[in-house]
């Protein structure tokens, strides 16, 4: 989220985190744009009023070197010819603020739905691990578990890399990306939740001082 405004920025964020989005700020356009290249994001969320660069040279910019990523702008210009000109420049969606919450995450899933649909179709096995990657759910057998983003992007690391060690360092800078500590347990507290959503079958194996391996054939 691209957002100068603390308080907005803070809320949104919240509320994201809530209905299991991980969220990452940046408070100026040049910071944003930054980390939107370089970093892994499903989407991004964009004001258009912002310190130093604007929102639509950000998104401009975006669109040239992320054609892939969608972008939703948020912001309190709600004049027609800004939409048109953030549409021109490849914006997935417009959303003015004030807006209710709710609609909010429904534009967001609805972009989801639809970059995960374009790639690679909508589901992604490992032996009999099925990841739906629209539902942002994984069943195993008979059980079918609703996922965090968080553990659900572990989950589809691991299974990419199916019978690789991955280290928790490299999830870590994967999932969580930037700034998080290396010293922090996060990645082995996901992988125990994803084991208990999955159940004693669950093909996930500890690698000894060198992180975890997806062991499904
Ligand atoms: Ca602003």
């Amino acid at each position: 989220m691209i957002e100068d405004e603390p308080r907005i920025l803070g809320f949104l964020a919240r509320g994201l985190e809530a209905e299991g989005f991980a969220v990452d700020g940046a408070r100026n356009g040049r910071e944003g744009l930054k980390r939107a290249q370089r970093d892994t994001y499903d989407l991004v969320l964009l004001d258009l009023l912002l310190p130093g660069m604007d929102g639509l040279s950000v998104l401009h910019e975006l669109n040239r070197s992320r054609p892939e990523l969608p972008v939703v702008i948020v912001s309190a210009r709600s004049d027609l010819p800004t939409k048109l000109r953030g549409f021109g420049l490849g914006a997935a969606d417009y959303l003015s603020k004030p807006f209710a919450f709710d609609e909010l995450i429904a534009r967001i899933r609805v972009q989801l739905r639809r970059s995960t649909l374009g790639s690679d179709g909508h589901v992604v096995r490992a032996g009999t691990l099925v990841l739906d990657l629209a539902r942002r759910e994984a069943s195993l057998g008979a059980v079918t578990a609703q996922l965090s983003d968080r553990e659900f992007r572990v989950l589809h690391h691991l299974v990419e890399h199916k019978g690789e060690i991955i280290s928790r360092e490299r999830l870590l800078s994967e999932v969580w990306g930037y700034h998080f500590d290396p010293g922090s347990n996060v990645v082995d507290v996901c992988i125990r939740r994803l084991r208990k959503k999955l159940g004693t079958d669950a093909p996930i194996e500890t690698v000894r001082h060198a992180g975890y391996r997806l062991t499904a054939a």
